[in-house]
Parts: structure tokens; sequence; C-alpha cells
């Protein structure tokens, strides 16, 4: 049986229960209404550790003001079923109130990484995730925690987090799950009409596109772009936010791709905004 864990008290019960029992704890934080890229989540969490709890809230500070909170889907009974299925036997489902009480007034932020790509359209987003996922550390106590390698930025920011702020905690990251066509599942998907969701697999195929171009020698970023922009304005409904070639490390554009190379895509279809990247590795020239 699942055990639902609501309050923080609780959680530091069951937390330290599993420490003292000599128990490998991982932590999956989602915001719910799962789907399979969450569940491969649990299932490499399991792989390192004996114990998963499974969190699942809604963070509203993570919300932009003119953003989907109020109709983010949700639906946790399903949820607990596929968590209980997928071999975790936790799941932290703490109330807004409980992680945000009154007088709440302390926040996390990562300086320069969250300035660019998500950042932009979405200047709040990132405070709120390192605060939650801060926040989650301190409920959970996990050794480690599992994100997806969707949120590319997300993880790059956590990792910086964690180096910066010293948590005791593991960053594992798990590759993005697709649908049949290419399209990253996501909780989002949902909000696609018919129409928009025939023209979402083409963010995978732009990206793919731009690995081809990378790794049949170009190297410059502009080019690598233009074609991949190119490709999704020419489906009917894709707005693009932004097309990205950046360095891994600090997610900066680059003269010359070299080294780790993202390419990242945010591109907005009706209500829903799509994010996708890929990781390219280009060798470095060696001077000669
Ligand atoms: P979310 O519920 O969207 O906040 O996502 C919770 C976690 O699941 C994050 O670490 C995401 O990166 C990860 N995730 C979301 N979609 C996918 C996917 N398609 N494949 C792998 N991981 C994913």
């Amino acid at each position: 049986m699942i055990e639902v864990i609501q309050t923080i008290s609780h959680m530091h019960q069951v937390a330290d229960q599993l420490r003292n029992a000599g128990d490998r704890v991982g932590l999956v934080p989602t915001m719910g209404y799962l789907h399979e890229g969450h569940l491969s989540l649990i299932t490499r969490a399991l792989e390192d550790a004996n114990q998963v709890v499974v969190s699942i809230f809604v963070n509203p500070t993570q919300f932009g003001p003119k953003e989907d909170l109020a109709a983010y889907p949700r639906d946790l009974d399903r949820d607990l079923d596929l968590i209980e299925k997928a071999g975790a036997k936790f799941a932290y489902v703490p109330e807004v109130e409980e992680v945000y009480p009154e007088g709440f007034a302390t926040y996390v932020n990562v300086e320069g990484l969250t300035d660019n790509l998500c950042g932009i359209s979405r200047p709040e987003h990132f405070k709120g995730v390192t605060t939650i996922v801060s926040k989650l550390f301190a409920a959970v106590k996990p050794h480690l925690a599992v994100f997806g390698q969707k949120d590319a930025q997300q993880v790059l920011v956590i990792q910086r987090m964690v180096r910066d702020l010293n948590f005791d905690v593991e960053v594992v990251v798990a590759p993005t799950v697709r649908e049949a066509d290419g399209v990253a599942k996501s909780s989002r998907n949902v909000y696609l009409t018919p129409e928009e969701r025939q023209d979402a697999p083409a963010l995978y195929r732009a990206l793919q596109k731009g690995k081809a171009l990378i790794e049949a020698g170009v190297r410059d970023p502009e080019e690598v772009v233009r074609t991949m922009r190119a490709m999704i304005n020419a489906t009917p409904y894709g707005q693009i936010d932004y097309v990205e070639a950046v360095d891994m490390d600090q997610l900066a554009p680059m003269s010359a791709l070299s080294g780790q190379v993202l390419l990242a895509v945010a591109v907005y279809f009706g209500k829903a905004r799509l994010i996708d990247n890929v990781w390219v590795e280009v060798p470095r020239k060696t001077p000669s």
C-alpha cells in the first residue's frame, strides 16, 4: 500500500525512519498528472535507491501571473495508483498552505543561468523551482533526486544550486520519454487541440535536424538556429518563443559550436507552451 504523506512533520518522521533503517532514499519531484516520463524517473530512482518518495505539488511560486496554475491538470487518485504500480511506496502531497504558510518570506535564487532561455518569458519561474526543490530536500531528506532532461535548464539550475548551497543530495538526470511521433510526453499536452497536436512533432524534428547539421560539421549556431526556426515556422499553429543553440555549462551563446551544446526550443500552441531539447557533444578543436 502506498503511504500518502501530507504534512512536513509527518514527512520528517518517515524520512528519519527510513534513514535510521539504513535505507537509501530517492526523491522524484513532480506536479502530478503523471505520464510515462514521470514513471521512468521512479524506475530510475529505484535503480539507486531502495525507497522512493514521489512528491506531487503544483507549486504556485513557479507560475507567472498569466500562466496556467488554476487550469493545471490534476488527478490524484490516478497518480497514486501509477506511483504504487511503478514501485514507490511513499507519496508526499502537501497542501499549498503547508508549504507556504502565512508570512513565508524566504526564496532560493540561482543567478545568471536563469536569465536566458525559459527565464526570459518566465522571469520568476526558476526562483519558484529552486525554492520548492530546496523545501522538498529539507522535507524528504533524500540521498538522491531524479529530474528529467526534458527540462534541461531546470536540471542545470538545480545542479548549480546543489553545488552552491552544499546540499548533500545526488542529482540524477533521466532521458526524455517521447510519444511514438517524437513529441516529448508532458502533462501540458492535454491542452493541445487535435490540429495543434499534429504540429507538435515539429519541435523534435527541428531538434534532430539541428543535431544532424552539427554532426555533419556545421559550427555556426546561427545557421543551425535558422534551419530549426524555419521548420517550426512552417507549421500552421506553432508560435516560437525561442530556438537556441547554447553552451551547456553557462547557457550562453557561442560564436562557434564546441564542446557540450544544448539545442533548446519553446513553442506556443494556443495556450500551451511546449519545450524540448537535445544535447550534442561537439569535439573541441585541438590546437595544432
Ligand atoms: P513536472 O510534473 O512537469 O514538473 O515534471 C516533473 C519531473 O518529470 C521533472 O523532473 C521533469 O523534467 C520530468 N519529466 C517531465 N516530462 C518528462 C518526459 N517526457 N521524460 C522524462 N522526464 C520528464
